[in-house]
C-alpha cells in the first residue's frame, strides 16, 4: 500500500487581516519546524499571498477556499485558477459546504470546477458530507455517492488520485459536535471504495476528516486507517491549536 503523507488543511473562512495572517504564520511555523506532514493553510483571497511569502522554506503550502471555473470573463467577484497559480498557491477548497449552502454551489459547478483545478495545477481538496436528516435517515452512503460521482465525473481515472477528498459531515461542522471516530472511518472507506470503483489508485487518495477537529480529538480520528488528515475550521485559527493537531497526526 503505497505511504501517505498525513495531511493538515487549516481553512480560517472569513476570518484574519493580512496583519493578523502574518502574525500566525510567525507564530506557527517555529512549532511546526520538525514536521514531514503536508500542512496546508487556506486564508482568504486578500491575504493569500502573505501567506505564500511567509512560509517559504517551509512545510506549510497554501490552498484557497475557492475558485470559478471559468479562466476568465465577466463573474463580477470571482478568482480563477490561473491568478492563484500566479500567487504561488497550491491548492484549493472546493465544494465547501458552506459555499454549497450559502452561495449556491452546485455539483454541476463542481463537476467542472476540480478539472480546471487540476489543469492548472492546483491540488483540488473536494469537500462532501451528508447533513442531519440524510444521517438520521440513513443515506450517508447515498449523499457521498451522488457526491463523488457528480463532482468527479470528468475528471479521468488516472488523476483522481491527486484529488484530496475532505469528509465533513455538516451537522459535525462548526457546532462543537464530531463524528465518532467509527462514523469517520466508515464514510472515509466508503469515499475509498467509491474511488475504487471509479478506477483511482485508491489507496494512494488522501482522504481527511473535518468536523469540530481539535487537538483533544485530532489523534484518535487520524489514527483510523482510513483517515489520513483533517480539515480544520475553528480550531485552526490558534497556532498553537493548528500545532498540536499536526503534532496528534
Ligand atoms: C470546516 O470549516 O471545514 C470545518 C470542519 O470547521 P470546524 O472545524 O469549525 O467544524
Amino acid at each position: 500500500m503505497p505511504e501517505r503523507t498525513p495531511y493538515i488543511a487549516a481553512n480560517w473562512k472569513m476570518h484574519k487581516t493580512v496583519a493578523e495572517a502574518a502574525a500566525f504564520v510567525d507564530a506557527l511555523l517555529p512549532r511546526i519546524a520538525a514536521t514531514q506532514h503536508d500542512i496546508v493553510i487556506c486564508p482568504p483571497y486578500l491575504a493569500l499571498s502573505e501567506v505564500v511569502e511567509r512560509s517559504r522554506g517551509s512545510a506549510v503550502r497554501v490552498a484557497a477556499q475557492n475558485m470559478h471555473e471559468e479562466p476568465l470573463g465577466a463573474f463580477t467577484g470571482e478568482i480563477s485558477a490561473a491568478m492563484l497559480v500566479e500567487a504561488d498557491v497550491e491548492a484549493v477548497i472546493l465544494g465547501h459546504s458552506e459555499r454549497r449552502q450559502y452561495f449556491n454551489e452546485t455539483d454541476e459547478a463542481l463537476a467542472r470546477k476540480v478539472p480546471a483545478a487540476l489543469a492548472a495545477g492546483l491540488e483540488p481538496i473536494l469537500c462532501v458530507g451528508e447533513g442531519e436528516e440524510a444521517r438520521d435517515a440513513e443515506q450517508t452512503e447515498d449523499v457521498l455517492e451522488r457526491q463523488l460521482q457528480a463532482d468527479l465525473a470528468e475528471v479521468e481515472s488516472g488523476r483522481l488520485a491527486e484529488v484530496v477528498v475532505a469528509y465533513e459531515p455538516i451537522w459535525a461542522i462548526g457546532t462543537g459536535r464530531t463524528a465518532t471516530p467509527e462514523q469517520a472511518q466508515e464514510a472515509c472507506a466508503f469515499i475509498r471504495d467509491v474511488l475504487r470503483e471509479r478506477g483511482a489508485v485508491a489507496d494512494a487518495v488522501r482522504i481527511l476528516y473535518g468536523g469540530s477537529v481539535k487537538p483533544a480529538n485530532a489523534a484518535e480520528l487520524m489514527a483510523q486507517p482510513d483517515i489520513d488528515g483533517a480539515l480544520v475550521g475553528g480550531a485552526s485559527l490558534d497556532p498553537e491549536e493548528v500545532a498540536a493537531i499536526v503534532e496528534a497526526a
